[in-house]
């Protein structure tokens, strides 16, 4: 893997595909669309680290969110008034190295074990106004 700076980043893959990523935006809220922008800036900032890739066949363009919650915590626990109804989500942009570790605490909680860590920084119940 290659990671020139500026957030991008180059992964080479055993059959010969190269992959290159990624744009990070910001107050885009769900919008899957592939934009020109996003595009040009990728590829752009791939062709500077690695010229030689100009002739490379181009095959697709793909486009993940990374949701987060407004305090940038996980949601992690049950759901209040849910029984049954469990919830590990919000990485944002890290849920590949901390979503096993969060799976796992969720899970032991979710079959009646004593979590590895605290979960109650991470409920949704924190979302929830005094006043209601
Ligand atoms: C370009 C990019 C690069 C990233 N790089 C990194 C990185 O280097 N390191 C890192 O730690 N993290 C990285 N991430 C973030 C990481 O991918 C996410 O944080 C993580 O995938 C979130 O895991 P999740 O299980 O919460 O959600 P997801 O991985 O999105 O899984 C949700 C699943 O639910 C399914 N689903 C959705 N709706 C329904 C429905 N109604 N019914 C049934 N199934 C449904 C979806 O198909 C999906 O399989 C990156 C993300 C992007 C987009």
């Amino acid at each position: 893997m290659v990671n020139a700076f500026r957030g991008h980043y180059l992964v080479a893959w055993p059959d010969g595909r190269i992959v290159a990523g990624a744009t990070r935006e910001f107050g885009t809220g769900y919008d899957p669309r592939v934009t020109a922008s996003g595009m040009h800036e990728v590829l752009r900032e791939a062709l500077r680290v690695a010229p030689g890739l100009a002739d490379a066949t181009f095959e697709e363009f793909r486009v993940g969110l990374r949701p987060l919650a407004a305090d940038g915590l996980p949601i992690l626990g049950s759901v209040p008034g849910r029984a049954g109804l469990w919830l590990a989500t919000g990485h944002g942009p890290t849920g590949l190295t901390a979503g096993p570790y969060s799976g796992k605490v969720v899970a032991e909680a979710a079959l009646g074990l004593e979590p590895s860590s605290d979960l109650t920084p991470f409920g949704v119940a924190r979302f929830s106004h005094s006043d209601e």
